[in-house]
């Protein structure tokens, strides 16, 4: 029976090297696969031109490169460009290129599906395929740097961890991709560019905070009061709002870095002075912003965006306590690139 061929990837650089030297080969040549892999972003071994054709067919008899394939590109009218990304496996994640005036982000997922089960929201209903390893995360993030190097002449400057899947329910991958961006060696992008996004997993958010992160934190809040949000977020019974702040509490002790809250407002689920009245004392545990999203329907109409009315309400409040608050349009809409629309639809 053959072997399975192992992904280079998975090794580190030093692995790479003592491959080499156990091959009886030189050390330094692991460095050159290694920058090959993830400086230059080789497809296949043939690319790898400083190495003796030899060198090419040992690598090519123990490993493979499974990297991504962008499939199918989708562009706005408002500029967000949407990938659809095939995995090695047949699988497809989607990833979005986001420019503005000042700034081009990436919004790249973390698992094929998700994990959890947000009831407005397109992902949950995948449900959960797999995890996505490092590479493929830190792939997405190079193919849109490469886009918008070419569509808009500037290199990515931001990434947020909102597309699909739930990042902390696949840590340990997304800290390895995210220390690759990181890294000279790879994308050298400063972590206070990156943002990661989670549906609010207490045990994790302690995790960060011990781990001592420097990326940014984003809480998919969508309601203080413990009943409504376990009604449209049903795992978050699990998680009652209270261990949820006594987390991030600790999140702050130990990072000082400032929490943003994600909040759709809908008609009649959290459009009362109560619902505001919550938000604003939640607001208090901890520093943050909070950033008010656009609904994005996702076709089957039980959720609907709230009127401007109770939005003004909102920011009103919380402008009335000092806490900032944004009303953040949502972008690529025409396309289903937007917050909650990544569906593999095409
Ligand atoms: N699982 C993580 C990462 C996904 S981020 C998290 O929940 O934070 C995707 C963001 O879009 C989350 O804030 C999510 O609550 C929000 N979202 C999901 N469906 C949406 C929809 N239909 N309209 C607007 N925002 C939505």
């Amino acid at each position: 029976m053959q072997m399975e061929k192992k992904d280079i990837r998975s090794l580190t650089k030093e692995q790479l090297r003592e491959f080499f030297v156990a091959q009886g080969d030189k050390s330094f040549r692991g460095n050159q696969v290694y920058e090959w892999l993830w400086s230059k972003g080789a497809h296949g071994f043939e690319d790898m031109s400083n190495l003796s054709k030899e060198s090419r067919q040992m690598l090519e008899a123990h490993f493979v490169i499974n990297h991504i394939n962008v499939d199918q590109k989708q562009q706005s009218a408002d500029g967000t460009v949407k990938n659809a990304v095939r995995l090695h496996d047949g699988l497809i994640v989607e990833s979005v290129l986001i420019p503005t005036n000042t700034r081009t982000t990436a919004c790249v997922s973390s698992q094929v599906g998700c994990s959890l089960d947000c009831t407005f929201c397109a992902t949950a209903q995948l449900k959960r395929m797999r995890n996505l390893n490092p590479d493929e995360i830190y792939d997405q993030v190079i193919a849109i740097d490469q886009e918008s190097r070419q569509l808009f002449g500037r290199p990515l400057s931001n990434i947020v961890f909102m597309g699909m899947g739930e990042p902390l329910m696949n840590y340990n991958n997304v800290q390895k991709a995210i220390d690759k961006i990181t890294s000279p060696e790879g994308m050298g992008m400063s972590p206070k560019r990156i943002t990661v996004s989670t549906s609010g997993i207490p045990k994790m958010i302690r995790k960060l905070a011990d781990d001592e992160v420097k990326f940014k934190l984003a809480v998919s809040l969508h309601s203080a009061i413990d009943e409504i949000r376990a009604e449209i977020m049903p795992f978050s019974a699990n998680f009652p709002l209270r261990e949820l702040r006594e987390s991030l509490e600790y999140w702050y002790a130990k990072t000082r870095s400032r929490i943003t809250y994600e909040y759709v407002v809908w008609k009649g689920i959290n459009d009362d002075q109560k619902s505001i009245d919550a938000l604003v004392k939640f607001c208090k545990y901890v520093p943050c912003k909070v950033n008010l999203i656009e609904y994005n329907p996702i076709d089957d109409g039980k959720f609907q965006q709230a009127d401007s009315e109770a939005i003004n309400n909102y920011i009103k409040c919380l402008e009335r306590n000092d806490i900032v608050a944004k009303v953040r349009r949502s972008r690529g809409k025409d396309i289903d690139a937007a917050c909650g629309q990544l569906a593999n639809k095409s």
